[in-house]
């Protein structure tokens, strides 16, 4: 017997990431480039806290929204270091990364056939997530010569009478594209005259480069009523495993959230929360570390691809660079040069039809290894411009 599997989640495509690590981890010798994760450990006066939480036993349910001495913490935090001011008992929810805060705040806002826009290339789980809350994704492009940002005008021109939410993503992944707060502006006016409830993924906040600073598009005039604030610790306190997120937002759609959260999940985990604390109180220090370690690699990396001749737009934020290939698609280029030199990319079109004729690559592994993958990569190119017909 086969069992039917429901249509809208049968249909749905595995994510291009997963395939394309399958075969990197059949090989040896590979130098990746392709994981989106932080290759520090988690500073350790955050581990020490959580550690010193389980010696004092504490390891089990806690209320659904997330205990509420971090709940005060990211309001806090939110309030610090965004000019966002969250009610810590009612506007705040912690949530198993901002994976699930994604899932909970499309669940709560869509009624079938809604659509939710988005910029493109963007992080993969976004259509799939929006398509398992019954709602209809529509991308819109973005390209290399407008830095990956999101233009108004373009966003003006994709709304129909269904458009019901907007995701952002600055920085982005997987471009590092960010958005000045004039560019933000254009977007809010747009959202605030269509009515639009805008989701604003913004995991990547703390990691901005060349002295700039971060603008949360929740802190313009008229957008707090009208946004869902997402955030976590995964990437700037290199805290993936501990799977803790957040989501700020209204009282009635946090509300709504805790609903889903508490039948599907019912909380995140302790030791996880309980981390997460120290993390936010007490870690700004371990931050900026990192942060000044990723500005010296993404200015190697994005040296490097240019020197070889990867047209490469410097980013300001995140840890990836999406360079331009030539000669072959996405996918054959990162298949070539995986098989022939062993260095591992994500092909552009993982990120949506709109990154092909890119690679991303991530600078969330060390500098001796980049330096590697960057040797390589230029003999690659070499050997690509020779058997590339004249003319
Ligand atoms: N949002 C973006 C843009 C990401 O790049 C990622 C992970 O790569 C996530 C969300 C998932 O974050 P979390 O670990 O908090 O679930």
């Amino acid at each position: 017997m086969s069992i039917a599997i429901a249509d809208h989640v049968r249909n749905i495509p595995r994510s291009g990431i997963r395939d394309f690590f399958e075969i990197v981890q059949t090989m040896d010798d590979v130098v990746s480039l392709g994981i989106g994760e932080p290759d520090f450990a988690t500073p350790w006066h955050i581990r020490e806290a959580a550690i010193y939480a389980l010696e004092r036993g504490r390891t089990g349910y806690t209320s659904n929204l997330g205990l509420p001495r971090l709940r005060r913490s990211i309001s806090d935090y939110v309030c610090r270091k965004f000019g966002l001011a969250y009610e810590p008992l009612s506007e705040v929810l912690v949530s198993v990364g901002v994976s699930e805060a994604i899932d909970l705040a499309l669940r709560a806002l869509l009624n079938p056939g809604d659509e939710v826009l988005y910029h493109e290339p963007c992080y993969v789980s976004y259509a799939p997530s929006i398509t398992l809350a019954r709602g209809v994704a529509r991308a819109i492009e973005t390209s290399a010569e407008d830095g990956f940002r999101l233009a108004a005008s373009d966003l003006e021109a994709a709304i129909t009478p269904r458009s019901r939410v907007l995701m952002l993503n600055f920085p982005t992944n997987p471009t590092g594209a960010t958005m000045d707060p004039a560019d933000l502006e254009e977007i809010a006016a747009v959202c605030i005259r269509h009515d639009l409830v805008v989701m604003t993924d913004e995991i990547y906040s703390e990691l901005i480069f060349d002295g700039g600073t971060h603008t949360s598009i929740a802190s313009l005039p008229g957008m707090k009523e009208r946004t869902v604030f997402l955030h976590g610790v995964s990437k700037a306190f290199a805290m993936t495993g501990w799977r803790i997120g957040f989501a700020c937002a209204p009282a009635a759609l946090i509300e709504a959230m805790m609903k889903i959260h508490q039948y599907a999940i019912l909380c995140a985990p302790i030791m996880g929360q309980d981390a997460a604390i120290e993390a936010l109180e007490r870690g700004d220090q371990s931050v900026e570390k990192m942060r000044k370690e990723y500005e010296l690699r993404r200015n190697f990396i994005t040296g490097s691809l240019n020197d070889m001749g990867l047209d490469c737009h410097k980013p300001k934020g995140a840890f990836y660079v999406f360079p331009k290939v030539f000669g072959l698609t996405s996918k054959e280029f990162s298949l070539r040069l995986l098989s022939e030199e062993k260095v591992a990319v994500v092909p552009g079109t993982a990120f949506g039809a709109s990154g092909e004729g890119h690679v991303r690559c991530s600078f969330a592994t060390g500098l001796e290894q980049i330096k590697v993958a960057m040797e390589r990569m230029a003999g690659f190119v070499m050997r690509l411009r020779s058997q590339a017909p004249a003319g």
